[in-house]
């Protein structure tokens, strides 16, 4: 199972240029997209899913041609989109089945017992009867990977996901999202570095329309063995550090921790075991 993207491009009519270029190479598991708000990630998701046109480029898994069979790629596909409105007025249950209807899961038997365990896997069955306007924010997103995973995908998407979940929810759908990537193709946009870590056995990161970078997180993280430094400095400070690359600086006690990123040590700097933080803002410098 293989999704490849090749030289995609688009370009909206106000003249943004959303996707330059964009090639990736994505197996079975969960694969983590990372970029700022504005990268162009959901652009990306969204011409996977089918829902946009792209200016050129090709999006192929296995023998579909996603651009092009738009009804097959459809067919395999499960989408959760960054925002999707819901009937507040309607139970879980009750939305379920007919999403599983309009999925051309005609016999009603069948149906219950599929809606039945989506409701269980996502710990929504003891909720079902609960109108969807009464749900929080992590039942919200849990019953939007329900719907996702109707008829049985291979291929799943989820833009932005954990966007205002709170910690405990965050949690309890990661590890539902980590059940889920074991056997298909997952894709799943943040902007938040700690879910890709959490979840992804592969990533790339994304910045103005353009992919940075493609790799596992290890071989990321590893790639800057014994080039990140990490100094703690007053604020008025940072101003002699301009010659340097400076990638991240974090108040820290009242005072500014600087990473830099630099061969050997810069100037009684303490060399730090890299992280997948140091990984992004050494990646996006400048860009
Ligand atoms: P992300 O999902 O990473 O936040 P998007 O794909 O939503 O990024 O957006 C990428 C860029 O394209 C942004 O500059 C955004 O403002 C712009 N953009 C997104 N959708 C449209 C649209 N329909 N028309 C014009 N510009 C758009």
């Amino acid at each position: 199972m293989q999704l490849s993207i090749s030289n995609l491009s688009k370009t909206y009519s106000n003249g943004v240029t959303a996707l330059k270029n964009v090639s990736l190479h994505i197996l079975v598991g969960m694969f983590g997209l990372l970029g700022a708000n504005g990268a162009g990630k959901s652009t990306l998701m969204r011409t996977i899913a089918g829902l946009q046109e792209a200016d050129s480029g090709t999006i192929s898994f296995n023998d579909i041609d996603v651009l092009k069979e738009k009804n097959k790629i459809r067919q395999i596909l499960g989408y959760l989109p960054q925002e999707y409105g819901l009937y507040p007025k309607v139970n879980a249950e009750t939305l379920l089945d007919h999403f599983a209807r309009l999925k051309g899961i005609s016999d009603a038997k069948q149906r219950k017992e599929i809606v039945d365990a989506l409701l269980q896997r996502t710990n929504l069955f003891d909720h079902r009867k609960k109108n969807l306007g009464g749900y929080s924010g992590g039942m919200r997103q849990r019953f939007g990977i329900a719907q996702a995973l109707l008829g049985s995908p291979q291929l799943i998407i989820v833009d932005e996901p954990t966007a205002g979940l709170d910690p405990a929810e965050r949690n309890r759908f990661y590890n539902l999202l980590s059940e889920i990537g074991e056997n298909i193709v997952v894709i799943l946009s943040s902007h938040i570095i700690e879910d890709i870590q959490s979840l992804c056995s592969n990533m790339a990161i994304i910045s103005k329309g353009e992919v940075l970078l493609a790799d596992s997180p290890d071989k990321a993280i590893d790639s800057l063995k014994s080039k990140i430094w990490r100094k703690v400095i007053s604020k008025e400070k940072l101003t002699d550090y301009k010659h340097l690359k400076v990638i991240s600086s974090h108040l820290f006690g009242g005072k500014v921790e600087i990473h830099v990123f630099s061969d050997s040590n810069p100037d009684h700097f303490e060399s730090v075991e890299p992280t997948l933080d140091d990984v992004y803002f050494a990646t996006t410098f400048n860009k």
